[in-house]
């Protein structure tokens, strides 16, 4: 667990990631797969308002592939104020589905339609 996040530091550190220094190593990162193109492993995104990931696929930091999940302002503001409901693994189950299966579950687009951000 150590090693592998030191080794995914050396990678952030030798330029392979394409996404902007807020996204942070997730902490149960051995439980995230490595991604099938870029064969990282995902950084992440997670605030109030956003909530995705970051891996060296992508133009560059501004414009690279990113899985999504709800952000848990969206779904308090859906839900009354409350979080019970949130899911905090549901990023990481997102990305592992779409390494296995090609298919994303909550694409950003779907999100917006769903009056989700
Ligand atoms: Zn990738």
């Amino acid at each position: 667990m150590i090693q592998l996040e030191r080794d995914i530091k050396l990678d952030i550190i030798a330029g392979k990631y394409k996404c902007i220094e807020a996204y942070k190593i997730p902490k149960d990162v051995d439980k995230w797969l490595n991604c099938p193109n870029c064969y990282l492993k995902p950084l992440v995104w997670e605030f109030n308002n956003d909530r995705s990931t970051g891996c060296g696929c992508g133009k560059n930091e501004y414009d690279h592939f990113s899985i999504w999940a709800e952000s848990i302002m969206s779904h308090v503001g859906r839900n009354a104020g409350s979080a019970l409901e949130y899911d905090i693994y549901e990023l990481r189950n997102n990305w592992n589905h779409w390494v296995e299966t090609g298919e994303e579950l909550c694409p950003r687009k779907k999100l917006l339609e769903e009056g989700k951000w």
